[in-house]
């Protein structure tokens, strides 16, 4: 998963968890989208799941999952994969198990680093075995590895490329530096891994050493593994190098990767067409870094900013006397992989969907990332069999998710989304992703515009352990503190005074073929803290010691996300705050047009600007329509109504898809083309002002305006049939 982003929104009733209130049908219903007796029924539904949390069986779920290493297409993996199914049965739910053949990397294969002049010195690609962590010296653990990276053997002189992002090579090669043939390194941080080989790649570099510094995460930050959370000289970040232009199995854009030996055959790529990374690469800790750093002589030192925290001068080049060789075979073959789905059918409206997500397949042991997300989620399976054995059934239906090779780029919930696109976009209420989403004591939140106010309303209604605050003021507490492992760049969040903030989805995880590709609402939530990202001490040791040794915060995650699930399913109008959509789109598409006016000064989307004034309107008319709808208690109409809502996201949806990439189909939202994790808002304006071109300006402005129209007209509909026309009403039907 991606490192993790911060949090915000808007309208929201202050909710007392009182029973007694509830039931007045004069006063407003304090849960949007309830009419006041559902809102009884919902209320007392939520109290008795709030009953069943246990910090005991989270921790009993993590490890089963987190025993041993189970990376995607491994026999570990699998092994997983069944305790999840089994788990969903044995509470009562139907499970699906969807098979995808995916072209991936076997392993990290054959890896050599090691310094060959002035003097031979081995480098070391794997972490240490402290004696603490019973789970360190399993053989099943890998070395340090990214996946897809290209095949070679090279030895060269070294350049030093800060965070390998588009701007530092860029700056290199002002300075007068070329990677042309050079073993590059660079350092993690600052983009998703797989652009510093692109970049280094296409720049000519022979091979890429990425490592990570003990100024982004290790001793300059606090004490380090074993002793702290952060980074110690030993400790590796895995991770893929995938950039492709779409996201899931390289082979097959746009189409489900269904098993080769089905019934359905699907055209894979030729490899020789997907631009897979050609050069060697394979990550670094510091301790081995420093090995080859210390003994550069170049004699330039690094500008501004690119100094990292090892005790010398960093420099740009290595000199002619230091070279270092750069070994990696890495076998890759197309391997299954199986999506798991578990599904509770809905009693009134068992064709929409509330779908819950976070994928199994780790690094290593994946106790924080992911598992402690599959933890929660099973947890709140388990609870919610509970209430359906005690005869208790969700309104709408309930799909929970447990996606495979998300390490590997997002490839399991993407093929899935590509396989269900259709069925998705007519069934589906929304998507929610936790990943990860147990990993520390602050809570963090990234989300589209129309769940906004769900979120602030029902971290209202959960308790936060050990404390006299609700999650909500524990969320606003925190808020001017930031997030350290938020990755720069990424588009500032549209704020709303007094209210905790929202992060924008970007890339980085299984939300992607959901929000971006088929077009659902979508909100990833989670607790965050330090971890050892993608490291092989993600693992039930560090949980205890660092994560959260009382497992409290697992079974306060249930409650969140069993909320949200339960909210979600049982509205009688689905509580989307459309207002929302106004207030962001303005913030986003100013921030798009000061991004144009940069290089075209006179430029103005105004004619995009200008519908946003008309939809919110449409929008506050709809919020106030869906209020006295609501109190008059009319239920025959629901079906009908919240078809149009689940469409109101749908008006996103452009054809053409964006220019980076046409499977990316949001106009809304996409993941920064040049870093991967970043969020774009606005993408088609971003990338064209990317290029500083004013061409397709025009036709994007035509795109964006029948978006928001589209949307505006949609809101209009739902008035219309909320609020049926004085002349037709009059009490004579
Ligand atoms: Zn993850």
């Amino acid at each position: 998963m991606t490192p993790s982003l911060p949090k915000l929104s808007t309208l929201a009733f202050a909710l007392a968890l009182s029973f007694a209130a509830t039931a007045q049908p004069t006063t407003p219903p304090g849960i949007t989208g309830f009419s006041p007796n559902q809102q009884a029924v919902e209320l007392k539904t939520e109290a008795d799941f709030k009953q069943q949390q246990d910090p005991a069986r989270f921790r009993q779920h993590l490890e089963r999952l987190c025993s041993v290493p189970h990376v995607a297409g491994s026999r570990e993996n699998e092994q997983v994969r069944d305790y999840i199914a089994e788990t969903m049965r044995k509470a009562d739910w139907k499970v699906d198990i969807y098979p995808h053949d995916i072209y991936l990397p076997k392993g990290p294969g054959e890896i050599t680093v090691e310094v060959v002049t002035p003097t031979r010195v081995p480098i070391n690609t794997k972490e240490f075995v402290f004696k603490e962590d019973k789970y360190a010296s399993d053989p099943r653990v890998m070395s340090g590895w990214n996946a897809y990276a290209g095949n070679g053997d090279v030895t060269a002189t070294v350049v030093y490329a800060n965070y390998g992002r588009k701007e530092d090579f860029e700056q290199l090669k002002a300075m007068g530096i070329s990677v042309a043939g050079k073993v590059v390194l660079a350092r993690y941080g600052g983009n998703f891994r797989g652009y510093k080989a692109q970049f280094a790649e296409a720049n000519g570099a022979a091979g890429l050493l990425i490592f990570t510094d003990p100024a982004d995460s290790g001793y300059m930050l606090g004490l380090t593994f074993p002793e702290g959370p952060f980074y110690s000289e030993s400790v590796i970040q895995r991770g893929s190098l995938l950039t492709v232009p779409y996201t899931g199995d390289p082979l097959t854009p746009g189409e489900p990767a269904l098993p080769m030996d089905g019934p359905i055959k699907i055209k894979r790529l030729d490899l020789k067409d997907v631009a897979l990374p050609k050069i060697p690469v394979t990550p670094l800790p510091y301790g081995s870094a420093i090995e080859i750093l210390k003994r550069m002589t170049g004699i330039k030192a690094v500008p501004a900013g690119w100094q990292g925290g090892l005790p010398f001068t960093y420099r740009l080049e290595g000199g002619p006397e230091l070279t270092v060789r750069l070994k990696v075979q890495q076998e890759k073959a197309i391997q299954r992989v199986y999506q798991v789905v578990g599904t509770l059918v809905g009693s009134e409206f068992p064709d929409e969907w509330v779908i819950a997500g976070c994928h199994y397949d780790a690094w290593s042991f994946g106790a924080t990332d992911p598992n402690s997300g599959t933890s929660m989620l099973l947890s709140m399976v388990e609870t919610l069999g509970k209430q359906v054995k005690a005869g208790y059934r969700p309104r709408r239906t309930i799909k929970i998710a447990h996606w495979d090779a998300e390490e590997f780029g997002v490839i399991g919930s993407a093929e899935w989304s590509e396989q269900f696109r259709e069925e998705l976009v007519q069934k589906a209420v929304a998507y929610m992703n936790y990943d990860a989403a147990v990993s520390g004591r602050t809570f963090g939140a990234a989300a589209s515009p129309s769940l906004k106010g769900l979120l602030i309303e029902t971290t209202k209604s959960v308790q936060y352990p050990d404390s006299n605050k609700t999650v909500y003021e524990h969320w606003l507490g925190h808020k001017a503190g930031g997030n350290p492992t938020r990755v720069a760049g990424s588009s500032a969040p549209a704020v709303v005074a007094g209210e905790p903030t929202i992060g924008n989805l970007g890339g980085g995880s299984d939300h992607i073929g959901p929000y971006m590709h088929v077009g659902m609402p979508a909100l990833s939530a989670g607790m965050e803290g330090p971890t050892l990202y993608h490291s092989q001490y993600d693992d039930l040791y560090f949980y205890d010691k660092f994560v959260d040794p009382t497992y409290k915060m697992g079974p306060m995650m249930e409650q969140v996300v069993g909320t949200l699930t339960l909210r979600l399913a049982n509205a009688d109008l689905l509580p989307f705050d459309v207002v929302r959509y106004a207030t962001d789109l303005d913030v986003h598409l100013r921030a798009a047009e000061m991004a144009i006016k940069t290089y075209a000064p006179t430029y103005s989307i105004a004619p995009v600007l200008n519908e946003i004034a008309s939809l919110k309107k449409n929008a506050e008319a709809a919020e106030a329509a869906r209020r006295s709808y609501l109190l008059g208690n009319k239920p025959e109409k629901l079906a009908e109504l919240n078809r149009t809502m689940r469409q109101l996201e749908q008006s996103f949806v452009d054809q053409k898809g964006m220019a980076f990439g046409n499977w990316y189909r949001s106009l809304y939202a996409s993941s920064d083309p040049y870093s991967g994790y970043a969020s774009w808002m606005m993408p088609g304006f971003l990338y064209e002002a990317s290029l500083k071109s004013t061409k397709n300006l025009p036709d994007l402005e035509a795109r964006y305006r029948k978006a928001i129209v589209s949307l505006s007209d949609k809101l209009s509909t739902l008035v219309q049939a909320m609020n049926p026309p004085a002349s037709v009403g009059g009490g004579n039907k």
